[in-house]
């Protein structure tokens, strides 16, 4: 029915962001032939949206290392971060930077010429002691810098190749190992059939699963379905990070940048509140401590505006010219979006779906536990850095850590191609999208449904009677979802088609999110039970983990030995 193609290639990168690339460059010197797949061109991969920065604790103001910035992630993780993805993490930190440096990403200086480095929240120097400045950035363009290096410096290797608005289908297996993949190229409207024995997911988060987000749309979880189909296990997704500072208008992100350089909240009634909720670090709490207080403001009807549904962040003490050197971006997206001049007025905020700490299983080198050949990185990964709940900045640094670990592992593992691919089973199922037109459901609808469903009842809050009604909703869609296909069988530029396929594999995740936020009874991190508001470490210090093969279970955190140990042992989470 289709055209197809075999390509042969060493190596297939499904996703051409910050971890995608990073990954290429690493590999490109071992000559290998290295494919990039992207759904969209590689400047409009999500990275390129990434403002505040990226942490390293370089010490640019005063003493600091990287033990205290492994207890800083870890505690911000409600303990639930594998200690010996993070020490790789912290430890590879200022190399990182010095990488990012030689490519020539114009990291913003100070006047002496050194790195600038600005507070971000729930960073501190000497465990806990006071607050660290560790983000490096860009003024608040941090990820398009760092795009824009990385894809010139994987434009000038001859053995990278980048197919740009192809879209990854299905994975294709033999007996637990990895051997190759379905490409839709948009274009020629053919389907690629890429046999590798190597393939690495890099393909971002899926905060687009929430009606109102910061992320792009293209945020639709992708590589964790494709990943999931494949028998490889998802690993806390109940772990959504809500980001405190989103434009209450429409989601755009207000950089925690903002509070970095000394924006506050207050309510309708004028208080900090933040004082009241994290009295030592205020509005650098970290950000599921922050998103929960402007939750209780609001629902204590001190919200903002006439809805009383946001609360006001205030920038404009900081005066234009810290505002123009350091917050530009939000400048212009207050502007336009808010219809509010930053420099006068405070900004109307309000906590939205931002980043997803759970992901695709993976070892602390990126390996994807239980298939040989698959590597994941970056959002779509859960490498376990972030634990319950991510401290700004560290995204970007993870990005640039396990992109070059997970290369790293593939040099290790690398044998020469000798597969046979069999791909008729994965063509079959994606003639199926196609049928007799049944249901003319308009798409976008179903996916604005099944968001909402995760923001009412899946949000920063949720308890046992919130979740079960996302149960019953879920299922009453999710078999809507399911059954919807297109007649349109012409592939070229076939937008429905796309549409079709990131609502499914969303609607794959989105139960794996319910049922994973109902089995924690417990409250941790971004998942906060209003039923059970403690945290449990004794029945829930564990990953939640699942697989079609098992269903829900439940796995050990990995803790580190040695002199770090007694720092990182669970204690109340105090900001
Ligand atoms: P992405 O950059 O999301 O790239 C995914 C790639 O996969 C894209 O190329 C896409 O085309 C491709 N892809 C996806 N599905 C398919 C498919 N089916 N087929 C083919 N290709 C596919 N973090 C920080 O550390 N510091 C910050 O300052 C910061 N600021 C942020 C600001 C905003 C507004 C947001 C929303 C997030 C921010 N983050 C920040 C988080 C960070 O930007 C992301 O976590 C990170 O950029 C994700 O990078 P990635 O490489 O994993 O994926």
């Amino acid at each position: 029915m289709f055209q197809t193609e075999i390509i042969e290639q060493d190596v297939v990168i499904i996703g051409a962001g910050g971890a995608g690339l990073r990954a290429a460059l690493e590999l490109a010197d071992a000559k290998y032939n290295i494919a990039i797949i992207s759904k969209v061109p590689v400047l409009k991969s999500h990275t390129i949206a990434a403002q505040g920065g990226i942490n390293a604790p370089l010490g640019n103001y005063g003493a600091d290392q990287a033990d205290w910035f492994i207890y800083d992630t870890v505690k911000a993780s409600d303990y639930l971060a594998d200690q010996d993805a993070v020490e790789i993490l912290c430890n590879e930190a200022e190399q990182v930077i010095n990488d990012l440096a030689a490519l020539a990403v114009p990291f913003t200086k100070d006047e002496q010429g050194q790195i600038y480095q600005r507070k971000y929240g729930g960073q501190t120097v000497n465990f806990g002691a006071a607050l660290a400045r560790r983000a490096c950035g860009v003024g608040d363009q941090t990820g398009a810098e760092i795009m824009l290096k990385l894809h010139q410096a994987v434009l000038a290797k001859q053995n990278i190749k980048i197919y740009a608005e192809h879209f990854a289908i299905e994975l294709l297996t033999d007996a637990q190992q990895i051997s190759g993949v379905l490409i839709w190229d948009f274009a020629s409207g053919k389907i690629k059939i890429f046999k590798t024995k190597y393939i690495i997911i890099a393909s971002g988060g899926f905060a687009g699963l929430y009606k109102t987000n910061t992320a792009a749309q293209i945020c639709t979880g992708d590589g964790l379905s494709l990943a999931l189909r494949a028998g490889a296990m998802l690993k806390d997704m109940e772990f959504v990070q809500f980001h405190p500072t989103a434009l209450s208008s429409n989601g755009v992100l207000i950089s925690e940048a903002a509070r970095g350089e000394g924006a506050y909240l207050t309510n309708n009634l004028g208080e900090k509140f933040m004082e009241q909720y994290a009295p030592k670090y205020r509005d650098l709490a970290s950000r599921d401590v922050i998103a929960r207080a402007i939750f209780n403001e609001l629902k204590e009807g001190r919200g903002c505006g006439e809805a009383a549904d946001h609360v006001h962040l205030n920038i404009a003490h900081l005066g234009k010219e810290i505002i123009d050197k350091y917050l530009s971006n939000l400048v212009s997206n207050s502007k336009l979006f808010a219809k509010i001049d930053p420099y006068q007025e405070p900004i109307p905020v309000r906590p939205a779906a931002h980043y997803t700490m759970g992901g695709i299983a993976t070892d602390k080198n990126s390996r994807v536990i239980g298939l040989s050949g698959l590597y994941a990185i970056g959002e779509a990964a859960c490498t376990s850095v972030h634990g319950a709940n991510r401290l700004g900045c560290n995204s970007l640094l993870e990005l640039m850590v396990f992109g070059k670990q997970a290369a790293l592992a593939i040099k290790e593992d690398f044998k020469a191609n000798d597969l046979v691919v069999q791909h008729e089973v994965s063509l079959k199922k994606f003639h199926d999208n196609f049928r007799e037109i049944k249901s003319l459901a308009d798409i976008a609808e179903l996916k604005s449904a099944l968001g909402k469903i995760l923001e009412d009842y899946v949000g920063v809050v949720r308890d046992e009677a919130s979740l079960q009604q996302a149960l019953v909703e879920y299922n009453k869609l999710s078999a809507e979802i399911e059954q919807l296909t297109i007649s349109d069988t012409n592939l070229k530029h076939n937008n429905e088609l796309l549409a079709l396929l990131e609502l499914k594999n969303l609607n794959q995740l989105a139960r794996i999110v319910i049922e994973s936020a109902l089995a924690r009874q417990e409250s941790r991190g971004a998942h906060y039970r209003s039923d059970h508001p403690q945290r449990d470490d004794q029945k829930f210090m564990q990953h939640s983990i699942y697989s079609d093969a098992v269903g829900l279970d439940f796995a050990e955190v990995r803790k580190i030995t040695g002199r770090l140990a007694a720092k990182l042992k669970p204690e109340a989470r105090k900001y």
